[in-house]
């Protein structure tokens, strides 16, 4: 027979030990609820036909558009016997359970239970206990011998068959910890698998923290490029900073080429297009419209995606005006469109020696590169 493995994400415990109104599964963490994360490696990995998250439906319909949703039980027991009755019904042979607390589940452990799968009732994801452990009601007491001992993990995968007997006969004044607890009992023959420093419990808000610092973000950096035309009786806006000059820069908006190759540096880095994507010259809100508004909105994008900027690099390249004096204001004013730290932007201006447009005076030109971490 063939295998339908179907994943069953229990994300319906209301903790609040993390801090927060709303039970933490749903806490934002890399700048996302912490559901999603587990939600989309389980919906990504091949073997995996189905996924159903057991949760609070309206919360998880908010956090999961398009999840297939099962109320939660009062128990974490009870949550899982749920979401085993939907696996059924949606003809799975093997359910592979995992808690929504651990957010960062890579396709390599979901790989190495589904492959233990072929010989086994159930398969865990363990790690060795590192740390000296004692039982706590008596600190000179005994140490408990550590070789023996393991850090129990999940996803836990189980042939759906026997995880619904050990559902059905489990005693019921009973709290289970973990579903091969309850396999064993049956008598199921479970494997340990390698586990995953990333994969433990997200419980704490100090847990909050080192899952943050623990994501691997990636840093991804890109350049964007601009030109403006200079004319005279036109206001000279450059870096966001309005300089006495006899020319401005002409444009749709107010043509601020260091801003608009900064904006273009930033969509870059996300694959997000460029300016013109967000707002095209042929609309005409965007008519004199100020070059910060374009610079926030590729920040904000990059927010939303869970990313940050680590830096911002600008020339201007132009024969005049001076840029030298008017260097702080710019990055001043840039560092705070970004809310980065000055010595986060870095302005520089050149000249072309007197050749081409910008020796002539005909234009400004500018170059940015932006480098920024987004989540994986
Ligand atoms: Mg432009």
């Amino acid at each position: 027979m063939s295998r339908r493995i179907v994943a069953i994400l229990v994300a319906a415990g209301n903790g609040t030990r993390a801090g927060g109104t709303r039970p933490k599964q749903f806490a934002t963490l890399a700048g996302r609820p912490m559901v999603a994360h587990s939600y989309e490696a389980l919906v990504c990995h091949p073997a995996i036909r189905k996924t159903i998250v057991v949760a609070d439906p309206a919360l998880a319909a908010e956090m999961l558009p398009g999840a297939s949703i099962v109320a939660g039980g009062a128990t974490r027991r009870e949550s899982v016997a749920r979401g085993l009755d939907t696996a059924t019904t949606a003809g799975a042979t093997h359910v592979l359970v995992h808690d929504a607390a651990r957010p960062f589940l890579a396709a390599t452990v979901i790989d190495a239970v589904v492959a233990a799968l072929d010989t086994h009732d159930g398969a865990i994801p363990v790690l060795p206990v590192a740390d000296t452990l004692a039982f706590g009601c008596d600190m000179l007491g005994d140490t408990v011998d550590r070789a023996a001992l393991v850090r129990v993990q999940t996803p836990q995968g189980f042939r759906i068959d026997i995880l619904q007997a050990a559902h059905a006969g489990w005693p019921p004044e009973l709290e289970a910890t973990d579903d091969a607890q309850m396999v064993r009992r049956l008598g199921g023959r479970i494997a340990l698998v390698q586990g995953d420093a990333m994969l433990e419990k997200v419980t704490y808000p100090e847990d909050f923290a080192a899952a943050e610092a623990r994501l691997a973000m990636e840093t991804r950096t890109a350049m964007g490029f601009d030109v403006h035309r200079l004319e005279a009786g036109v206001e000279l806006w450059l870096g966001g900073v309005l300089i006495p000059h006899d020319k401005g820069l002409s444009g749709h908006s107010d043509a601020d080429v260091a801003l608009h190759a900064l904006t273009d540096a930033l969509l870059g880095t996300i694959a997000a297009g460029d300016i013109g994507t967000h707002f095209p010259p042929s609309d005409p809100q965007w008519k004199g419209a100020d070059s910060a508004r374009f610079l926030r909105h590729a920040a904000d994008l990059i927010a939303a995606r869970g990313g940050r900027i680590d830096f911002v690099d600008l020339t201007i390249v132009c024969e005049a005006p001076k840029i030298g004096p008017h260097r702080a204001a710019m990055t001043a004013r840039i560092a705070d469109l970004l809310a980065l730290s000055p010595d986060r932007v870095s302005v520089k201006a050149t000249t072309t020696e007197r050749l081409g447009f910008t020796g002539r005076g005909e234009g400004i030109a500018a170059q940015a590169v932006a480098t920024v971490r987004v989540p994986r």
